[in-house]
């Protein structure tokens, strides 16, 4: 267990200027509903889409790496305003650290949100380790905070929020439309 006081968790909080996120398990429910021909369906929240408007609103940049690839999840995230996408990413520390260095960011400044194995090491390197209620028990053992939501139920939108009220910001971003 890697959990923090209240009192740390809003001081690194509060600090964060970018949040990594993972797509499989936490901006979806981890499933893949697969038809014919190769076609591959996943459900992402609305809410969660919200929330990242709202957090690269307030300044929080949004990063999302993904083991796997999607154009669907692309065109998503892109309709979102996220402008740093890396997926079939499989080895995400290195693009991590692209990322972070081309923000101008330390590892301090940096959020990650990851519900197993191959978000470990980020998890590890980064400032504040954020997981899912469902996540698998390594990616629990290493979180700072773990959402009460489940992955693609509302777990961003609560990640986004911790983020957002450290700052002071929950209500400050205002109306961006749909998320
Ligand atoms: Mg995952």
């Amino acid at each position: 267990m890697n959990r923090l006081d209240t009192a740390e968790l809003q001081r690194r909080a509060a600090r964060i200027r970018c949040l990594f996120l993972d797509i499989d398990g936490v901006l979806t429910d981890c499933k893949l509903y697969l038809g014919p021909d190769g076609l591959e369906l996943k459900a992402v929240d609305v809410k969660d889409g919200l929330g990242i408007k709202l957090a690269m609103k307030a300044g929080i940049e949004v990063a999302i790496i993904s083991g796997r690839p999607s154009p669907a999840m692309r065109r998503r995230f892109e309709s979102l305003g996220v402008r740093h996408l890396r997926l079939s990413t499989e080895d995400k520390l290195p693009a991590f650290e692209e990322i972070r260095t081309l923000l101008g960011l330390e590892a301090d400044q940096c959020a990650a949100m990851g519900d197993d194995l191959p978000d470990l090491p980020l998890l590890r390197r980064c400032g504040l380790a954020l997981t899912v209620a469902d996540a698998h028990r390594s990616a629990l053992s290493a979180a700072h905070w773990v959402s009460t939501r489940r992955g693609g139920d509302g777990a961003v939108r609560e990640a986004c929020d911790l983020l957002m009220d450290a700052r002071g910001q929950s209500d400050a971003a205002g109306t961006v439309g749909a998320g």
